[in-house]
Parts: C-alpha cells; sequence; structure tokens
C-alpha cells in the first residue's frame, strides 16, 4: 500500500464485510485519496452492503458520536442500542437527536419502548423538560399504550405538575385512569395542581379526589401541594379535608421544615376563610408541636391576626418574640394588623422600636411603613400619614406608589383635597401606568365629592388623552361545587345569560330595600361587579357566599352588601384587594374601616 498508480488496484477487500460509509470516510483521512478510491471502486464493483446508510455528513457530535462508533464497529445499530444511549442524555436537545435518529431508521414507526424511555428521561431531573416529555408519550400508539410502564406516566405526571403543563399533566393522569390502576392522592394532587385549563374537569378532579379515603401514605410535600391548590382556588372544604388528612403525619416528623410551610400555609388558609377558630386551633397544634416559634408560622399567625384587624391577640404574640428576630413579613402583617383596627399607636410604637434595633438588618421594609401610612389615612389622620412618608425617606426605605395610593384612597371619604393633590403628583411622578390610571379616576371622584364637576371632568378627560387604563373592576364568584364565575362591571358571564332575568329581579328587590333603609343604592344602578355576583349567588340559593374582588371595595358596596346580609339572612365573605371582610347581620369584621 506505499506505492503510487498501479497499487490501489492490488488493494484486497474481503467479500462480504460490511462497510460503513463512515468508515469510507476515515479510509479517506488515513490513507489519502489512491486508496480511498480503490475502495470506493472496489464498493461498487463488490456490491458492498453499506449498512445504515444513514449519515453521509461530516463526523457528528454529542450522543450521535456513539451512534456512529458503534456502526463502524460492528454496523448494528438497533432500537436497544439507541434506548440505551437515550438514558444518558443531559439536555431537551440529545433526547430529541436520538428520536430522530430512530426515526429515520425506522422508518416513521418508532419502537414504543424507545419512546417511553425517552418520555421518562425528559420528565426526569437532568432533562426536565415536561412539554418534550408530553410530545414523546402522545407518539406511542394506543395499541402499544398498555404496555408502557406505570412509572413512565408518574413521572410525566409529576413533572407537568411541577411546572404547571396542565395539558401534559392531565393526558398522562388520564392514561393512568385508562389503564384501570388504582389512582392515589398524590396522583390527584398533581393533576389539579398543574393548573388545568377547564374549570369544570378541575372541579370534576376534586369532587373525585374529596371521595378518597384518608391516605396512608401523604407526605407533606403532597399535603402542600393540595393546600397551594386550595389557596388558588379558595377551596376551603378540600383544605380542612387535607389537614385531616395530614393528621397523622404531622406528629410524626418533627421539626420537619416542609412541615413548617404546611402549617404556616394552613393557617393562611382557614384566616383567609375568615374561619379565625381554626387558625386558633392551628397556632395551638403549632405551639405544642414547638413550631410556633419559627418565622414562617408566626408570620403567618400574625398575618392571619392582621387580615382580621385583631390588634390585641397581635399585641399578645408579640410579647413572646424578641425585638432582634422580628423579621418585615412579621413586622409588616402586626403592623397591619394594628392599622386594619385602627390601633395606630400600637403601630407607631413597634416601627418606633424596630427602627431601634434595625441597624444591621432592616427589618422595617416600604410595606410595614405603608402599612402606618395606611392606619394613619383610613381614619383620616393626613399629618400623620405624610410624616411616616417623610420618616421613611429619611431612613431610606423611599417612597412608592403603593404607599401614596394608601394617602389617595380615604381623601375621598374625607373631602381632603390639598393632600390629595399631593398624592396625586406622587403617583404620577412615582406609579406604573395601571396606578396611574386609578390615580385620575379616584382623583375625578374625589374632585365631584367636593363639589367640583368640572374638574372631575378634566381629569377623566386627561385620563383617556394619556391612554391610561383603568383595570376593570371583577368579582369571581365562588359556588358550592367549586366551580368559579368571574363578573364585571354590568357584565354577566356568558353561561350564565340564562339566569339575567333572576339576577334583574334580585337587584330591584334589593334596590327597594335599601331605600327603605336609607341606604344609597349606587352600587346597584351602576351594576357593580360584586353586587351581580351576589345576586346570583342568593338566585342559586347559597347562604355563605364567597366572593373576591380585584381592586378595593368601594364604599357603596361595603353599605349596600351589609344591609343584604339582614334582608337574605346570609353572610358574605369578600376579598378585596387589601382585606378580606366577613359581613353577617349587618355588620362587618372591619368595623368599617375599609
Ligand atoms: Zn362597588
Ligand atoms: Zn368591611
Amino acid at each position: 500500500m506505499t506505492g503510487h498508480g498501479n497499487a490501489c488496484h492490488t488493494l484486497e477487500v474481503p467479500p462480504g464485510i460490511y462497510l460503513h460509509v463512515s468508515a469510507v470516510s476515515e479510509l479517506l483521512i488515513e490513507y489519502k485519496m489512491l486508496i480511498a478510491h480503490a475502495v470506493a471502486r472496489h464498493c461498487m464493483s463488490k456490491s458492498l452492503c453499506l449498512v445504515g446508510r444513514i449519515h453521509n455528513g461530516p463526523p457528528r457530535k454529542g450522543l450521535l458520536k456513539y451512534v456512529d462508533l458503534a456502526e463502524n464497529r460492528d454496523g448494528s445499530v438497533g432500537g436497544g442500542f439507541l434506548t440505551s444511549l437515550l438514558r444518558k442524555a443531559k439536555n431537551s436537545r440529545e433526547v430529541r437527536e436520538i428520536v430522530n435518529e430512530a426515526a429515520r431508521r425506522f422508518g416513521g414507526t418508532i419502537p414504543w419502548q424507545l419512546l417511553s424511555a425517552a418520555a421518562h428521561v425528559s420528565a426526569g431531573p437532568s432533562v426536565d423538560d415536561p412539554q418534550l416529555a408530553g410530545t414523546l408519550l402522545a407518539i406511542i400508539s394506543p395499541k402499544d399504550m398498555p404496555y408502557v410502564w406505570e412509572g413512565v406516566l408518574r413521572a410525566v405526571l409529576g413533572n407537568a405538575s411541577r411546572h404547571k403543563n396542565g395539558a401534559v399533566a392531565l393526558n398522562a393522569f388520564r392514561l393512568l385512569v385508562t389503564r384501570n390502576t388504582p389512582m392515589t392522592t398524590t396522583d390527584y394532587a398533581r393533576v389539579i395542581h398543574s393548573g388545568i385549563d377547564s374549570s369544570e374537569e378541575e372541579a370534576r378532579l376534586v369532587h373525585k379526589l374529596l371521595q378518597q379515603p384518608c391516605p396512608t401514605e401523604l407526605d407533606p410535600r403532597t399535603i402542600g401541594v393540595l393546600l397551594k391548590v386550595c389557596h388558588v382556588r379558595h377551596n376551603l372544604d378540600l383544605a380542612g379535608r387535607v389537614w385531616q388528612w395530614a393528621a397523622p403525619r404531622r406528629h410524626v416528623r418533627h421539626g420537619d421544615q416542609e412541615l413548617c410551610n404546611v402549617m404556616a400555609q394552613y393557617l393562611l388558609l382557614s384566616g383567609r376563610a375568615g374561619n379565625i377558630a381554626v387558625a386558633h386551633q392551628v397556632w395551638q397544634e403549632a405551639r405544642n408541636m414547638g413550631l410556633a416559634h419559627l418565622p414562617v408560622v408566626t408570620g403567618s399567625m400574625l398575618s392571619v391576626l392582621a387580615m382580621h384587624g385583631a390588634d390585641g391577640e397581635t399585641l399578645e404574640l408579640l410579647k413572646d418574640i424578641p425585638p432582634a428576630s422580628l423579621n418585615s413579613y412579621m413586622v409588616t402583617s402586626a403592623l397591619t394588623a394594628f392599622s386594619h383596627s385602627g390601633n395606630v399607636d400600637a403601630a407607631h410604637a413597634l416601627l418606633e422600636q424596630v427602627e431601634m434595633h434595625g441597624s444591621q438588618t432592616p427589618s422595617a421594609s416600604i410595606q410595614s411603613y405603608t402599612a402606618l401610612v395606611d392606619g394613619y389615612a383610613r381614619r383620616g389622620d393626613f399629618a400623620s400619614a405624610l410624616a411616616i412618608i417623610d420618616r421613611a425617606k429619611c431612613q431610606r426605605v423611599g417612597e412608592d406608589d403603593v404607599m401614596w395610593m394608601t394617602v389617595l384612597g380615604p381623601c375621598r371619604r374625607f373631602k381632603n383635597l390639598p393632600v390629595a393633590q399631593t398624592a396625586f403628583a406622587a403617583i404620577q411622578r412615582l406609579g406604573s401606568p395601571e396606578h396611574r390610571a386609578s390615580a385620575y379616576v379616584l382623583m375625578s371622584d374625589i374632585y365631584n365629592a367636593c363639589g367640583d364637576t368640572m374638574a372631575a371632568l378634566r381629569m377623566q378627560q386627561e385620563r383617556l388623552r394619556k391612554g391610561l387604563r383603568k383595570e376593570r373592576g371583577a368579582a369571581t364568584l365562588t359556588m358550592d361545587n367549586g366551580e368559579t364565575h368571574v363578573f364585571y362591571v354590568r357584565e354577566i358571564p356568558p353561561v350564565l345569560v340564562p339566569a339575567t332575568r333572576a339576577i334583574e329581579q334580585k337587584l330591584k328587590e334589593w334596590s327597594r330595600w335599601l331605600g327603605l333603609c336609607g341606604i344609597s343604592d349606587e352600587s346597584i344602578r351602576c351594576q357593580h361587579s360584586e353586587k351581580l355576583a351576589l345576586a346570583y349567588a342568593v338566585t342559586q340559593g347559597m347562604r355563605q357566599i364567597v366572593l373576591r374582588k380585584n381592586l378595593r371595595i368601594c364604599d357603596a358596596c361595603h353599605e349596600a352588601s351589609k344591609q343584604i346580609t339582614i334582608f337574605e339572612s346570609i353572610s358574605i365573605h369578600h376579598w378585596d384587594r387589601s382585606r378580606m371582610h366577613v359581613m353577617k347581620d349587618g355588620k362587618c369584621s372591619c368595623h368599617d374601616r375599609y
């Protein structure tokens, strides 16, 4: 093989040998053109089998390199080989490359074993791509599906749930259901947590979950996931059930971090449900378990007390906490509790104490200062509110639009135009478009309240000219079966159009009753979203109504709703942007500090 010219003709290639194209290219490099020519000619003349004429390009990288290598050695690259290679994949690209390679080799019908392995790897920690895992599962033909290992489906479900990929999670869940395997609580938890976009489907799943017997194996993470779902969907029945399920586990793993989070979450949830009694029970349990002192748990309890404006209990609780271990979440919660209950002196004292201690780690955040500003503004003490804003600036905490919005809001009730103008200017300077729009609307209302209708109109025109849109008021009603409906101002959701007449009838009835009681029916005349939602709920026979509003409740709605609780003998749990109102027998838990 050393000579030139004729030497190439003497090259012997034993007949029947399998040569791959890439082997030829390797020869090209090693023995230069002459020999390669000979080989190529030999291949043609002897019709040598060129196994797997898949890849004709330059040497490939990544996992495909091993495909080429294997082929060079013995010429056989089957499904088994590719599957084992797949398990080494480190990212989505590598998984896709191998699957594509398989598709080319198997002419489109990729073996289910390979697809199943690919889905498993994609849902695993090294690749972590739920969308890819879902796509791969979808390629497996229905006739092969029963052979796919359950563990693969559960892995895809879990991964999709973590990433909130509802479509993939639901598909994996359904595949599990069709094979008649008993579904576990965890399976339900995962599919619900994934955030599937059909609320009916979700309500159905939650319903099924509630029928599940108490699971013997429920780890705190699953409980946490379920509580998170309850939190987002405001499903407190399920939360109560989950808490019961968790009871045996709660005492097993002592001081577990996951468990503390679960506890804190449940505390918050029961607070949000307006069920302070349950919150107290949970708090007591946390104390018995020695978890109450942990910042996340204490912070949640303070936050619950804040929602209900329970300043007395907040003071009690703070007594046990050394000032140095207060974090900003706890401080803000406590300040909010004091502000919501109108106990601004306690709030002021706490802030001072925190400022003294907080030299190294500032534990009073801008939210803490805002809570106190809010407290002063709600009672009409604007001088003190503005002084706190100055103080926040001095402490280098700064000011923001949220802070000034808490000042601007009460200016309407107290008809304080000069302060309103200061706040308005600050919001225009610091605010997001959304807050700036709200400020215009509020300012217009304030001018109206002060009798300057021309200025009010100017404000609205200026807002429109600047293209500032205010977020539309929306009220979300949760029905007894877990379904939710969203109502907007003067707008009944399309699916409830058949109920329009009944709703209008109810509103008329209320209008008359409010007139008799000497209360403004403005919120009904203007068809505020929460009034529409409330009317629908009552016509459906609901007695305990849970409403959530995206904005703060307006004073007209607050007064009307309170009165309606007497007329209809109902209770209303009304969540607004900043707090919770539990209305019953004509009274509200906020003591009219809204
Ligand atoms: Zn309203
Ligand atoms: Zn209220």
